[in-house]
């Protein structure tokens, strides 16, 4: 017996070999298949789809004899690979002073006819064979040889197939994960604007519209016209200066706060408070009567009174209808006028503007 040679190209070839990822894998019908129509043609008990990897011979179909791999020293395709070109034929094992002690010759499965046809890459590596043997002596007629090698050719075929399959299968997958990646930055960047817009539209402190949200809330409700032409009151805290110069900033906050909520409450659902600055909130009231609307600051500046926050406090409030013709900023500022007169007439009371 004569070990094999390795091929001048081994390492180029062994790196065509695991290219294709096919060694390990299951056994696979195809493959079968064409052993099957090798092995018919050529009329043998068995045959194989070999590939000749580092050290071993491994087996992608086996017929008529149950291995999973052999030593690549033991291998008849190991030599056959040394041709690539061309089919190797041995017709009696024994007598070919490569194979006569080897131990598939020796012993089981005592092979002594073998044909294999070498598998070539793409790039012309022989990565193995097609191959089938027999316990019998024989020999291959030229018709025979040439439809085994244009079997082997279908294998190579196989394979490159199986190649692209997977390629296309790993492009669908990596597609699909930008694909994943890309609607979830999209949706971040969506909430971050919601928050962003949403941050612009909010007093950090008390959580109410601030000024901006309430100009484009007031310049929505004047151009609705259908509903009426919107209250709009400017409510400020009675000295509030002393609630700070007595108990401190933090306290004045938290005032501030209470207030809000007070505010909130009262008009949620029928209207927007706003804290417009400092210690000044506004009370939208969309197609509101005045007389509901003074009412309804009446309802306020009692419950500020009455609020429990252990400290005696009151608003006063400056209130008017929005006229047509007026500019949301006219309204505000007949409401700021008549503010000013509830603080001149002694504050905590409510008055309505000319
Ligand atoms: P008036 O009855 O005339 O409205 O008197 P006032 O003291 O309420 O009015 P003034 O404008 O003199 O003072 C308002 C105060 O509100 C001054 C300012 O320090 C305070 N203030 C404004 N914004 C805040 C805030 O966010 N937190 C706290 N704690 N105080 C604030
Ligand atoms: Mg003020
Ligand atoms: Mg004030």
């Amino acid at each position: 017996m004569i070990k094999p040679a390795l091929p001048a190209n081994e390492a180029e070839r062994l790196a065509a070999l695991h290219r294709y990822r096919i060694l390990d894998t299951a056994r696979e019908q195809e493959f079968e298949d064409l052993v099957t129509i090798a092995r018919t043609l050529c009329g043998t008990a068995m045959g194989a789809v070999t590939l000749i990897d580092q050290d071993r011979q491994w087996f992608k179909a086996l017929q008529g004899f149950e291995s999973e791999q052999t030593t690549r020293d033991e291998a008849f395709c190991a030599h056959a690979i040394l041709q690539p070109g061309q089919l190797t034929v041995v017709p009696d094992a024994r007598q070919d002073a490569r194979f006569c002690g080897n131990p598939a010759v020796v012993g089981e499965p005592n092979i002594r006819f073998y044909a294999g046809a070498p598998l070539l890459s793409s790039d012309g590596h022989a990565l193995g064979t097609l191959c089938v043997f027999d316990s019998a002596p024989g020999m291959l007629d030229a018709d025979r040889a040439s439809a085994l090698r244009a079997l082997s050719r279908q294998v190579g075929r196989m394979m490159e197939m199986r190649l692209l399959r997977r390629e296309i299968d790993h492009h669908h997958r990596e597609h699909a994960w930008y694909e994943a990646r890309l609607a979830e930055y999209y949706q971040q960047l969506e909430q971050t604007n919601l928050e962003l817009s949403e941050q612009t539209r909010t007093d950090p402190l008390t959580g109410l519209p601030n000024r901006r949200a309430l100009a484009a809330a007031m310049s929505a409700s004047i151009e609705r016209a259908v509903e009426g032409p919107p209250a709009v009151a400017i409510v400020d805290i009675d000295h509030f200066k002393r609630v700070n110069d007595i108990h401190g900033h933090s306290e004045g906050d938290r005032v501030l706060t209470e207030l809000a909520d007070v505010l909130r409450a009262q008009f949620a659902g029928r209207g927007m408070a706003a804290r417009f600055g400092g210690e000044e909130f506004v009370i939208l009231m969309p197609g509101t009567p005045l007389h509901q609307a003074e009412l309804q600051c009446h309802y306020l500046r009692e419950a500020v009174r009455l609020l429990p926050i252990g400290l005696p406090l009151s608003v006063s409030i400056g209130l008017a209808a929005h006229r047509a013709g007026e500019t949301p900023a006219d309204t505000l500022r007949r409401a700021d006028a008549a503010l000013y007169q509830a603080k001149a007439q002694g504050r905590d009371r409510v008055v309505l503007a000319d």
